[in-house]
C-alpha cells in the first residue's frame, strides 16, 4: 500500500492556501498547485485542512493486562481515527512496562497492528512502586528505543529517586514525564478542592498537590541539567510555575489534555463518574489559564491521556469509579472548539502543539515534520467546517467512557496517512 502514489488535491496545508500534495514511496514527493497526477491515485481534498500526522505523548493502550478495556490494536486504530500517526503508550500496564521485554512486546504489537506508530513509554521505577529505578538503560537500548520515561498514574514523589532518574536519562537524550501529584496531599481525593467539592461533600484534591511537585521538579531538573516533561497540567498555578521555570532557562516542557481545556469541576454536580479523572477537572479560571498557556507556548503540547475503562469500572458510584476518560477520537475537535474557534491558535500552531512539539519532546524520528518534499508522508485531512454529535457507540476505541457523549463538537477527521498509506479514508475522498 505504501508504494501507491497518491495526489491529495486542493488541501489547505496548516490552514493555508489550497495546494496539491503528491505522495510517492511513502514520502512527500512534491507540494504545489496544479500538480500532474501522472498515474497517482487522486483524492479530492478541496475544503479540507491538511495537518502533519498528529502525535500523542500520553495514551493508555492497556495491553498487556487489561485487554477488556483496550488493546494495542484497538487503541492505535482509535488513534488513527482521531488523526494520529504516532502515540506514546504509557507504562502502567500489567505487567508494568519496566523492562526491555515488555516495551519490546508493546512496540511489536503496534507494528503488527499497523494503524499508527506505537512508541512505548518506560516506567521510571520498578513496578511503578516509587522505590527503585527501573531498567532505564536497557529500555533505551531495546528495539523500542524508549526515550520517554514515566510512572504515570503514580507520581515519582521521592525527590532523590526523581533526581537519579533525571540524571540517568541524560545519557541517551531521554526525558522524565512526571505525573505531578503529591500522594500525601491527595490521599482519598475525589474532586478539585474548592466550592464544588465542599458542596458535594467529596474529598478535595488541592491544586497545590500538583503545583508543589512541578516546582520541585523544575528546580531539580535545573540543578542536574536534565530534561523534564510535565504530564497533564491542570491548574492556573502550574502554568505560572512553568512560565517562571522557562524564564529561568529550565529545560521543562508540559502538556495539557483536551478535557482540561474544556470541562470544569461543576460537571460533577450530578455525581456522574464519567467526569472523574486524574488530575481532576478544575475551575473555569484554571481552564482560562491553561488555554492562555497553550497559546503562548508555556504549555508546549496537547496530549490526550486517553484512558479507556470497561463500563463496570465507570458506571458505579463516584467514590469507587475508575479515573479517566477516552480522548483520541475527539482531541482535534476539542482543540478546534477551545483554541481555534476562539481565536487563540491558528492551524499552523495546532500543527505545532499536536504534532511537531510532541514528536520533538519524545525524540520521535519521522513524525512531527512539515508537509514538505522529502518528508515522510504522515498527513491528516480534517474537515473543520462540519460538526457532529459525539456518539460513544460509533467510537473505534474498545471503551466508551467519553465525557463528550451527546455533545456537539466541530470538525471531523476524513483521512489519515501513515507514510503514505491510508489508515483512515472516508468514502467521499476515495
Ligand atoms: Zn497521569
Amino acid at each position: 500500500m505504501t508504494d501507491t502514489a497518491r495526489l491529495i488535491r486542493g488541501a489547505r496545508i496548516n490552514g493555508g492556501e489550497p495546494a496539491d500534495i503528491l505522495i510517492r514511496g511513502g514520502v512527500v514527493a512534491a507540494v504545489g498547485t496544479g500538480l500532474d497526477p501522472g498515474g497517482a491515485e487522486v483524492h479530492d481534498a478541496a475544503g479540507l485542512i491538511a495537518l502533519p500526522g498528529l502525535v500523542d505523548l500520553h495514551t493508555h493502550l492497556r495491553e498487556p493486562g487489561r485487554e477488556d478495556a483496550e488493546t494495542v490494536a484497538s487503541g492505535s486504530r482509535a488513534a488513527a481515527a482521531g488523526g494520529y500517526t504516532a502515540v506514546h503508550a504509557m507504562a502502567n500496564t500489567d505487567p508494568v512496562a519496566d523492562t526491555a521485554g515488555v516495551v519490546e512486546q508493546v512496540w511489536r504489537l503496534g507494528r503488527e497492528a499497523g494503524h499508527c506508530d506505537v512508541q512505548p513509554v518506560g516506567a521510571v521505577t520498578r513496578g511503578l512502586a516509587g522505590v527503585q529505578l527501573a531498567e532505564l538503560g536497557a529500555m533505551a537500548d531495546s528495539a523500542a528505543r524508549v526515550r520517554v520515561f514515566s510512572d504515570d498514574g503514580m507520581c515519582v514523589s521521592d525527590p532523590l529517586l526523581m533526581r537519579r532518574a533525571l540524571e540517568y536519562v541524560k545519557a541517551f537524550g531521554g526525558v522524565v514525564a512526571q505525573h505531578a501529584q503529591d500522594p500525601r496531599l491527595t490521599e482519598g481525593a475525589q474532586l478539585n478542592e474548592g466550592a464544588v467539592s465542599d458542596r458535594l461533600g467529596l474529598a478535595g484534591w488541592p491544586a497545590v498537590a500538583e503545583e508543589a511537585v512541578i516546582a520541585r521538579d523544575c528546580l531539580l531538573t535545573e540543578h542536574v541539567g536534565s530534561r523534564l516533561h510535565v504530564c497533564h497540567v491542570s491548574t492556573k498555578g502550574s502554568v505560572q510555575i512553568l512560565r517562571w521555570a522557562k524564564s529561568r532557562g529550565c529545560d521543562v516542557t508540559a502538556e495539557v489534555t483536551p478535557h482540561h481545556l474544556l470541562l470544569t469541576d461543576d460537571l460533577a454536580e450530578g455525581y456522574d463518574p464519567i467526569y472523574k479523572v486524574n488530575p481532576p477537572l478544575r475551575t473555569a479560571e484554571d481552564v482560562r489559564a491553561l488555554r492562555e498557556g497553550l497559546a503562548d507556548g508555556t504549555i508546549d503540547c496537547v496530549a490526550t491521556d486517553h484512558a479507556p475503562h470497561p463500563i463496570e469500572a465507570k458506571e458505579t458510584e463516584w467514590a469507587t469509579a475508575a479515573m479517566g476518560m477516552t480522548g483520541l477520537e475527539t482531541a482535534l475537535s476539542v482543540v478546534q472548539h477551545t483554541m481555534v474557534d476562539t481565536g487563540l491558535l491558528d492551524w499552523a500552531q495546532v500543527a505545532d502543539r499536536m504534532s511537531a512539539a510532541p514528536a520533538r519532546i519524545g525524540r520521535l524520528a519521522g513524525h512531527g515534520r512539515p508537509i514538505a518534499p522529502g518528508e515522510p508522508a504522515n498527513v491528516t485531512l480534517y474537515d473543520a467546517d462540519t460538526a457532529r454529535d459525539v456518539d460513544p457507540a460509533a467510537m473505534v476505541s474498545k471503551s466508551t467512557n467519553t465525557p463528550y457523549r451527546g455533545m456537539r463538537l466541530p470538525g471531523r477527521v476524513v483521512a489519515t496517512f501513515l507514510r503514505g498509506a491510508p489508515t483512515v479514508l472516508e468514502g467521499k475522498i476515495q
